[in-house]
């Protein structure tokens, strides 16, 4: 029986650019990643849930109104679903690293200076073009 080597650290390295993060940039590059993730958690709920609503309200205005209007119902709502979700996401996207107060590991620039409702944010830092944010593969939880 061979003793598997000790790790001497508990923690798998993570690399951002050519830069070794420490705990505590690690600590907070899991932290916004998971409120990221969950806020998009959320928001998929919200948008099945919304879908099924919006789909069973137009079968009942279809069956009593008429099946034009049960239609038209249906495509406004949801489109209005999906929208207020794309734009619900990409402020989530934004709003995380900004309430953390994230800054770039290599230039040390804030990575959110304003929130952009139309796009997510990139992995790369706005400043020096660096990576910035940590993927799920480089944080070992994809
Ligand atoms: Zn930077």
């Amino acid at each position: 029986m061979t003793e598997q080597p000790s790790p001497s650290t508990p923690e798998t390295k993570v690399v951002l650019a050519g830069k070794v993060l420490d705990a505590d940039e690690v600590a907070l590059q899991r932290a916004v990643r998971r409120a990221r993730t969950r806020g998009a958690k959320v928001l998929l709920t919200f948008l099945i849930v919304g879908l099924v609503v919006v789909f069973a309200t137009s079968f009942w205005v279809s069956r009593n109104a008429s099946g034009d209007t049960g239609l038209a119902f249906f495509l406004l709502l949801a489109a209005l679903l999906f929208i207020m979700v794309y734009f619900g996401n990409n402020y989530w996207q934004w709003r995380v690293p900004q309430a953390f107060a994230m800054r770039c590991p290599h230039c040390d620039e804030p990575l959110v200076d304003a929130i952009h409702w139309t796009k997510r944010p990139g992995y790369a830092c706005p400043h020096c073009g660096k990576d910035a944010l940590c993927t799920a593969r480089q944080l070992g939880e994809g």
